[in-house]
């Protein structure tokens, strides 16, 4: 049996930060991938958005203030640094290597993992006891014993079960949503600076942004964003309401669409020019007006069905693409110190998206990696 001071399970991103700050060098970190950050290299379209320089806990689904108060984005950046990584932010604040490669990322994060720690790649953790005061971590390899140990495995909560600590189920987040209109007509088209109002049980949350429709779904950083609504509720359920013109009160938009009528068309050409065509057979779809109208014809309550679809337009979520960036769920903050140890197991620590912490998208879910990785790490 290895034996080491602390083991690591999972070398993504808060594992290798986890495995960068430790001064202990009696450390290994096991993965069952061959390649250490793997997942790093698809963030940020393989340009890995790392962190954003707008950041504090409004942007997460809870407080994470006193961690961040242990290493925040300042520190991140300087500590990539230091490992040689040159950084820009755009206009959103979102932070990217210089390179616009995740590779360059990986590359800087990989340089010494290896002459920090001991790492066995491409090695399936299967099962981990606590014996007296030790962890026994069982892979498909090995078997290994530790003081320490830090579970970083991302959407993987299996590994813990037998430990008796509580975590919530994961469900897909920051994920395209999945509708039952039927959206053929719509797929490709993009409605930009909407209003967009995810609805699901009693919870309501809108942002702005653009909406990317696809065959049989909704797409876009908005609705990734928006998605975590569905994500914690019970079922993956509910509606996104997308408000067209959200700068045009409705009365504006009703007398825009009262000074159309003299356009003398049918009302399936009524919107040309106003709306992409599309998106106008929808409007008219989900008024459920008569196509053939004459433009002259629409009466007041017909141009208030109008303008109020216009600013509702409504599909009706049924589910999640399986693309999901991140999970919610995992271990809550409340069942660990300000450390991430357990509260109720001794000496085991927990990093990353295993913890009940889950961002917007803009770089804020690497922050947490880094962020959780870094405390643990000065620890082991
Ligand atoms: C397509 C995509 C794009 C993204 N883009 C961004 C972005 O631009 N900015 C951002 O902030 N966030 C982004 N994210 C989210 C970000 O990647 C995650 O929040 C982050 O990687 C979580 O880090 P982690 O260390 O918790 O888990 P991971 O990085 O998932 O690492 C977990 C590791 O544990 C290993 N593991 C799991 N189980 C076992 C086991 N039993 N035995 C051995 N090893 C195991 C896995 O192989 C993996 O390497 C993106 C995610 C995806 C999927």
């Amino acid at each position: 049996m290895k034996d080491y001071d602390a083991i690591i399970i999972g070398c993504g991103a808060s594992g290798t930060m986890c495995a960068l700050s430790t001064k202990n060098k009696n450390v290994a970190i096991i993965d069952c991938n061959f390649l250490p950050s793997k997942k790093i290299l698809v963030t940020g379209n393989g340009r890995c958005n790392l962190t954003n320089l707008n950041l504090d806990s409004s942007f997460y689904n809870t407080n994470i203030d006193a961690y961040l108060n242990q290493f925040n984005v300042k520190q991140t950046l300087a500590f990539f640094e230091k490992l040689g990584l040159e950084w820009y932010a755009d206009e959103e604040n979102r932070v990217y290597p210089i390179t616009n490669s995740a590779k360059s990322v990986v590359d800087v994060l990989s340089k010494d993992l290896k002459n920090k720690v001991e790492m066995f790649l491409d090695e399936t953790v299967l099962n981990i006891k606590k014996e007296n005061e030790k962890f026994v971590v069982s892979t498909n390899k090995n078997i290994f014993s530790c003081k320490k140990l830090v579970i970083s495995t991302g959407g993987n909560t299996e590994l813990f079960k037998n430990l008796n600590i509580l975590s919530s189920s994961f469900t897909p987040s920051l994920v395209a949503l999945k509708c039952s209109n039927n959206l053929k007509n719509l797929n490709g088209v993009r409605i930009s600076n909407a209003l967009v109002t995810a609805i699901c049980e009693n919870n309501k949350k809108s942002e702005m942004g653009e909406v990317l429709f696809k065959e049989d779904g909704l797409s876009g950083i908005v609705i990734f964003n928006l998605s975590s609504i569905f994500s914690r509720a019970k079922n993956f359920n509910g509606k996104i309401v997308i408000d067209i013109f959200p700068s045009l009160p409705l009365s504006t938009l009703k007398q825009k669409l009262e000074n159309r009528k003299m356009l003398n068309v049918p009302l399936n050409k009524f919107f040309v020019g106003f709306l992409q065509n599309s998106v106008a057979d929808e409007v008219l779809k989900q008024s459920k007006l008569n196509g053939n109208i004459d433009s002259k014809e629409l009466t007041e309550n017909e141009i208030n069905v109008l303008a109020t679809t216009l600013k509702n337009l409504t599909f009706n979520i049924v589910g999640a693409y399986s693309n999901n960036q991140i999970f919610s769920g995992g271990v809550d903050l409340s069942e660990l110190t300000l450390g991430l140890e357990s509260k109720k197991v001794k000496n085991l620590y927990f990093t990353g998206e295993v913890c009940n912490v889950d961002g917007v998208c803009g770089g804020y879910n690497l922050q947490w990696a880094w962020t959780s990785g870094h405390i643990v790490g000065e620890q082991l």
